[in-house]
Order: structure tokens, then C-alpha cells, then sequence
């Protein structure tokens, strides 16, 4: 997005002939805010940044606080391919004059350049993959679509091409090199994939491919989601993320058979880490219903329940395609953009620091054969235990910040404590005659 940063957004607005723009920021939850600016007042925006309530979003902040201030990032300016005179903008967030410790993409920035400060650039590519449901939440929107296997289904790919076509469409116009869209593994699921580049480029498309995708949706008369695990019955949405690192440009990870040594250390490190990577990759009560979850309709959940590599093998964590990068399976639909990408650099670099030893590679079937395997560490099994992983995590105290740690914590042990004063149906039908 750099190459064509327009140093003015008052002259990109006169120039691409723009009204509005839509500064936009992630919140610690992943949620997108934004306010809409008119092109005449982009200047001072630009200058001092649009003033919110940062109490009113998902941060730890009160009401007593004064203005976030979002300050537009000029490189990530995106006409709406479904509205050309609205320009999106990323915004890096600013409190007192500083900038705000729990801000997603702030931190993001700044791993980077730690990263960078070292040597090292991170490159990435995701794969979000979303349902089609109706617009009460509740079903698939298409009811032909009911193959036991529905992954690859033409038939039902191709109803739902006025969608995708106008999605693929808008990637190839904003110069993202998309390169393929398919049906998923359950009904009413699809993916849509895009070139990889650098993380922080990937962390704003990815953030900014959530908003077209439900925007765009909804223009059918549609709506999109990237919840978990919607369904109990079918395969849940993962958010693969595709991993190399570079200096110039030489790929570290590329090695003649396999991963190079640097690039099996920095394996080494995420799945040391793996159960605080939890806590921010798999961010909510619903996610633990994905991994480690009961066989699906289509006979494979395709997500992972044990923190293992492999090679061109979908059944661990980490799968190595090719010795040039690794794909870390673990995370979903609801993992904030720019926390996912943070969190894979800090503790794959912390493997490359210490050396870690990934472990012996299993070519096993993890799902039929995983009891062969004897001290194969299983993933957290609910949010809670994630979160007590990242608490006790001095890797993430030290990178992220404790004031980071803390503000994500507060807010998501809120969400477990929510969730737990819930009384289920399940929790009714088995317990009313104890
Ligand atoms: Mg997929």
C-alpha cells in the first residue's frame, strides 16, 4: 500500500475524487470503529487525528479518560470497492499525547520495528475463511447447500458467485493478487485467498477484508460471519496464517528439504508458546468449540487439538508445505488482525533467540493416530485456561507490555465470567434429577 501514499489526504480526496473518509481503528476485541469524515475536514484529522470515547470501544479505559485520538495512516488509504467516494483508513491510536499501549495496530508497529531493528521482516498471508448465513444469524443462507462433503462443491459456489466475483473483483482492483476462492469443508462456508506480503500490509487487508466481506454480503441481502464455530455439526472457520521471515531479500526459512535451522527454531518458539498464543489467537469462549473439537459432519474438524508440526499434513498445529514457510493452523475467524500477527513474531523470534528445539516432526494422522503419541502437549481447552497461559507468560509480559496484558485480560476474563453465569439447556436436562 506504501508505494502510492498520498503525502495529503485532502489531495487524494480532490485528486480520486473522495467525500468521505472513513478513519477506521481495531479495537482490543477485533472490533472495527470508525467515524466518517468529510473531505473538507481532512486536513485537521490528518494533522491531530478524529477524536473518540475510548471507553465506548473495547478497551480498558474509563470514562473519565480523555479523547483516543486516531491519527489516519496515509499508505492504507482504500476507496470502498462498493463506494468509491468513501476512503477507508487504518489509524494508529494516540492517549495523551502518547500512543496507546492496547492499541492493536500500535503494538503490531512496534514488534516490527523491534523485529526490524534486528534484521528480521515478517512476511504473511491469511486465510479467512466465513459463512453465508441469513441475516437473523441462524442458518446458512443457502438451503441446497446440505452436501455431506460440501468442500470444493461447485454447484454451490457458483450460487453464491455474484458474492464472490464482486469480492474477488474489488482484491484485484486494490492491487491484492488474489488468486482463488473455493467453497469450504461446510456448508455455506467459503475462503478467498490473496497474495502474502508483509504483516502489517496483511494485518490491515485482513482487517479490512472482514469489513467488505460483511459489507458486501449484506448488499445482497446476506450476512457474513467468521464466528468460530457457528454450527456445532460442521467444520468451524480457522484463520490459517502462512509464515516466512526475511532480511532483504533473502527467505531465512528456505532451506534444500526441509525448513532451515532458523526457521525450525522459530517453529520451535510458537509451539513452545502455543497456550498463550491461545489467549489472542483463538480469543473467544466459542473458539475452543473449533480445536479440539468432535469429529464433523464432513469427517474432519480440519482445526488442530495437540501443539505438533508436520510436514504437508493438515492434522497438527503447524504444517510445513514447503521448506520456504510454515502454516500455523491455529488461529480463527475471530483473532484480532494485528494481535495474530504480533503474536506469531514475538514467539516464533524468541525460538530463534533461545534456539528452541521444535521436536520430533510427526507424519502421523493426528486424529486417528494421535494416541500413539504419548507426550503430544494438548491444547487449552477453553479460554480460561488460555488466559492463565498468558498470564503466566513472561515472553508476552516482556514484548507486549504489561499494560497491554493487562487491559486484553480484564476485558476477556469479563467475557468468561459472562459466559459463566449463563444457565444452558444441557446444564437443565442433566442436572435436574441429580
Ligand atoms: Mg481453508
Amino acid at each position: 500500500m506504501s508505494s502510492t501514499a498520498p503525502a495529503r489526504l485532502a489531495d487524494a480526496a480532490a485528486e480520486r475524487g473522495i467525500k468521505y473518509f472513513l478513519i477506521s481503528f481495531t479495537d482490543l476485541l477485533g472490533r472495527q470503529r470508525a467515524k466518517l469524515v468529510p473531505a473538507a475536514a481532512i486536513g485537521a484529522m490528518q494533522r491531530d487525528g478524529a477524536g473518540f470515547a475510548g471507553f465506548a470501544a473495547y478497551f480498558d479505559l474509563s470514562p473519565a479518560d480523555p479523547d483516543l485520538l486516531a491519527l489516519p495512516d496515509p499508505a492504507t488509504l482504500i476507496p470502498l470497492p462498493w463506494k468509491p467516494d468513501v476512503g477507508w483508513l487504518a489509524a494508529d491510536l494516540r492517549l495523551r499525547g502518547m500512543p496507546l499501549d492496547q492499541g492493536p495496530r500500535n503494538l503490531l508497529r512496534r514488534v516490527l520495528a523491534e523485529a526490524a531493528g534486528a534484521g528480521y521482516v515478517m512476511k504473511s498471508g491469511v486465510e479467512c475463511e466465513f459463512f453465508l448465513i441469513t441475516p437473523d444469524g441462524r442458518a446458512i443462507a443457502d438451503a441446497a447447500d446440505r452436501g455431506a462433503k460440501p468442500c470444493y462443491d461447485a454447484a454451490a459456489l457458483m450460487r453464491r458467485y455474484d458474492v464472490i466475483a464482486e469480492l474477488c473483483d474489488a482484491m484485484q482492483a486494490l492491487g491484492w493478487s488474489p488468486y482463488q476462492n473455493d467453497h469450504e469443508d461446510a456448508n455455506g462456508q467459503f475462503e478467498m485467498n490473496w497474495q502474502y506480503a508483509d504483516a502489517l500490509t496483511t494485518a490491515d487487508r485482513h482487517a479490512f477484508f472482514k469489513f467488505m466481506v460483511r459489507s458486501i454480503a449484506e448488499r445482497h441481502g446476506l450476512r457474513a460471519t467468521f464466528m468460530p464455530k457457528p454450527f456445532l455439526d460442521l467444520t468451524g472457520s480457522g484463520c490459517h496464517a502462512h509464515v516466512s521471515l526475511w532480511r532483504g531479500e533473502q527467505n531465512l526459512f528456505a532451506g534444500e528439504a526441509d525448513l532451515s535451522p532458523l526457521g525450525r527454531q522459530f517453529v520451535g518458539g510458537v509451539l513452545h508458546h502455543a497456550p498463550a498464543l491461545c489467549a489472542l489467537l483463538n480469543p473467544t469462549v466459542n473458539s475452543y468449540k473449533r480445536i479440539n473439537a468432535p469429529v464433523t459432519a464432513s469427517g474432519a474438524t480440519w482445526s488442530p487439538n495437540t501443539i505438533t508440526w508436520s510436514g504437508d499434513n493438515r492434522t497438527h498445529m503447524i504444517r510445513v508445505p514447503a521448506a520456504d514457510r510454515f502454516e500455523l493452523r491455529l488461529a480463527d475467524g475471530a483473532a484480532n488482525p494485528y494481535l495474530l500477527q504480533a503474536a506469531i513474531l514475538c514467539a516464533g523470534l524468541e525460538g530463534v533467540q533461545v534456539r528452541r528445539d521444535p521436536g520430533p516432526r510427526l507424519d502421523i494422522d493426528m486424529y486417528t493416530q494421535g494416541h500413539t503419541v504419548s507426550d503430544a502437549r494438548r491444547l487449552p481447552l477453553n479460554l480460561l485456561d488460555a488466559l492463565r497461559a498468558l498470564d503466566a507468560s513472561p515472553l508476552f509480559a516482556q514484548r507486549f507490555g504489561k499494560g497491554f496484558i493487562s487491559a486484553y485480560a480484564r476485558l476477556k476474563q469479563r467475557e468468561w465470567n459472562e459466559y459463566c453465569r449463563q444457565l444452558t439447556d444441557w446444564e437443565r436436562d442433566t442436572t435436574l434429577d441429580c
